[in-house]
């Protein structure tokens, strides 16, 4: 066996000082005040600097559709209600840049 270099436990906890992990910065959505990375959109709303750049609407939809398609594939019945809705305040229409 080789022999390597001195290899002490203060080595170790001082390479291991800078492991320590940070909280992502967030802020506060200025148009539905849900918290959101910063300089990224609000994943909610769809919105950055309360301009919309992503149609909410679609997405959800996509997702319904691909929950769906997976429902169908494992051998249930898609049109059975979903126990919980993650976003029931927000209006997907309402949000979509599409509808108006
Ligand atoms: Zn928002």
């Amino acid at each position: 066996m080789t022999v390597r270099m001195r290899h002490t436990s203060g080595h170790t906890k001082n390479r291991r000082s800078h492991h320590s992990l940070t909280a992502p910065r967030l802020s506060r959505c200025s148009d539905c005040g849900s918290f959101h990375l910063r300089h990224r959109a609000c994943e909610v709303c769809g919105k950055y600097k309360s301009r919309p750049v992503i149609d909410v609407a679609t997405r959800i939809e996509k997702k319904n559709e691909r929950k769906k398609a997976k429902l169908k594939m494992l051998g249930k019945d898609p049109s059975e209600k979903p126990k919980k809705e993650k976003i029931t305040a927000l209006n997907p229409e309402k949000l979509s840049k599409k509808a108006k």
